[in-house]
């Protein structure tokens, strides 16, 4: 039976990727400081006797005596609003937390997949982003602790792929959606559906012309697991490539709740991407993955996990 750490693993993406990951049969260890993660999103796997749950900034040290077959370091605030409230946290975890699991995947010989993200393109000048496209990052705005750790976290991850021949993986997540995200993270999609549900006005930042591409999280998981038992060490795209302006979104919402909130415009924050949308051409080739649920079919499935009040 192969033992997974999953830092990161009480978080939104974490935690499902925790549950499939005991599916497949797998031991898993689940490391998190609970800054942004919540114990209740991994709550319904405390029983399970290959789960066990490990409360760690991975930033320190991790003393772990028995095998590892895979690290898959997945813990950050990744919420524009939980960065800007955690920069230093999150700047650490990205270069000393992904440093730490790289040494620790080093001793235990152990395969490695860091979590990675569509921050590191910035505010692309191409759209749709490819693996091959260097990105436009501003190295000193708001957005920086989360793009350029990131950044960092990728160098270093292949730098020990180059030097100490340790079999890494890397994915770019796109916005990805559904159950488990929180309430107040400040996201768009958990964003809108709550205020819709309390009757408040939608709050769209900026004109909403803005795009994004939002994958449901069973296709993310799916596309991760697939990753995790490849042979890819360069970084892989993983997300929906139908892309939608925010006001569209937040239209979408409205009419799928029947809600008769209004929609507000506030300041679009600053360095917020214009556009972004996937290129997943190499994940369809080299996995055979796409996504496969439709976003109606995703929002809806997440509006009703707010409603039944979590
Ligand atoms: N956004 C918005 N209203 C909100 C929350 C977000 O208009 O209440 C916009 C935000 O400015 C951005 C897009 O929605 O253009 C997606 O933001 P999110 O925070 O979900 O993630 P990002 O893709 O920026 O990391």
């Amino acid at each position: 039976m192969p033992t997974v750490l999953v830092t990161g693993g009480a978080g939104f993406i974490g935690s499902h990727l925790c549950g499939r990951l005991l599916g497949e049969g797998n031991r898993v260890i689940c490391m998190d400081n609970l800054i942004t993660g919540k114990i209740s999103n991994i709550s319904h796997l405390e029983g399970n006797r290959d789960f066990k749950f490990i409360k760690q900034d991975v930033t320190e040290y991790i003393d772990w005596k028995e095998d590892i077959d895979y690290v898959l370091h997945f813990a950050s605030p990744a919420s524009p609003i939980d960065y800007a409230k955690f920069p230093i946290q999150t700047l650490k975890v990205g270069s000393m937390g992904t440093h730490k699991t790289l040494g620790l995947a080093k001793a235990k010989g152990a395969k490695y997949l860091l979590a990675s993200t569509s921050e590191i393109y910035g505010d692309p000048l191409v759209n749709p982003q490819k693996e091959d496209y260097w990105g436009n990052v501003n190295p000193i705005g708001v957005r920086s602790c989360y793009d350029e750790a990131k950044r960092f976290a990728e160098a270093i991850t292949l730098a020990y792929h180059r030097t100490h021949k340790i079999d890494t993986k890397i994915v770019r997540i796109f916005n990805t959606y559904g159950p488990r995200m929180r309430k107040n993270d400040g996201r768009a999609i958990p964003n809108f559906i709550n205020q819709a549900l309390k009757g408040e006005p939608l709050t769209v930042f900026g004109d909403g012309r803005q795009t994004r591409s939002f994958c449901y999280i069973t296709d993310l998981i799916e596309g991760i697991y697939r990753l995790m038992l490849s042979s890819i060490n360069e970084p892989v795209n993983l997300g929906n490539p139908q892309e939608l302006s925010i006001l569209e979104s937040a239209k979408l919402i409205l009419s799928l709740m029947g809600s008769q909130s209004q929609i507000i415009y506030k300041e679009l924050p600053v360095d917020d991407p214009k556009v972004r949308r996937p290129d997943i051409t190499k994940a369809r080739k080299e996995l055979g993955w796409e996504p496969k649920v439709g976003l109606e079919e995703g929002i809806k499935k997440t509006i009703e996990w707010f409603q039944n009040g979590t």
